[in-house]
């Protein structure tokens, strides 16, 4: 027998299969959204069906996007030749924070994590790849988080690209070591992206 009314269930069961909600999230949250102004569940309702229909990926950097193209992919002031590659679009915000990259990015959606059986298929590399001779790029910036998997990725991605005749770089270590860019200060973003170096592959 079910603990809760159906409707209260599967309110639940939807709320737990978000990232970073476990079971007594999913059930604080639903009596959360029972208890308030019906209005502004259906806003919350309203809101997820409207970033559903309207936002897909940027078909150049797979950052989110209204339309075709992403802001930044649209912004004629930046840089083209440099390409800064992150895991996700909440990296870019880290990186724009900084004001020290005024090129544009390349969105992997992930890092390389064998435990999860994320591979590089799963990732947009070979989308990168593609980029580099037909956008003629001169050099990539690899700004994947400084932990395990996004340092596998840095290097995998390091060699892939040896073959190509650019300049590939890494963003300089002094970031917090098993941390997300999201959590590095913009100071310390910003230093590490003025001493990123080139990668031995
Ligand atoms: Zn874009």
């Amino acid at each position: 027998m079910a603990l809760y009314e159906g409707p209260v269930q599967a309110l639940i069961d939807e709320l737990g299969r978000l990232p970073g909600i476990g079971p007594k999230s999913a059930q604080r949250i639903a009596y959360h959204l029972l208890k308030v102004d019906p209005q502004d569940a259906k806003r919350l309702a309203a809101a997820i069906v409207d970033a559903k229909e309207r936002v897909s990926w940027c078909r150049r950097c797979y950052n989110f996007a209204e339309g075709e193209f992403c802001g930044f992919c649209r912004d004629e002031r930046r840089d083209h030749h440099v390409v800064c590659v992150v895991e996700e679009p909440r990296d870019i915000t880290a990186v724009e924070r900084t004001n020290e990259f005024r090129g544009r990015y390349h969105v992997l959606q992930g890092a390389i994590s064998p435990i999860e059986g994320i591979g590089p298929e799963q990732l947009r590399v070979k989308e990168l790849l593609a980029r580099v001779t037909a956008e003629e790029i001169t050099e990539i910036i690899l700004a994947t988080n400084p932990n395990i998997e996004g340092e596998a990725t840095a290097m995998y991605l390091a060699r892939l690209l040896k073959p190509f005749d650019i300049k590939v770089t890494r963003i300089a270590s002094g970031l917090p070591v098993g941390g997300d860019l999201e959590y590095a200060d913009e100071v310390t973003l910003g230093r590490a992206l003025e001493g990123r170096r080139e990668v031995d592959a």
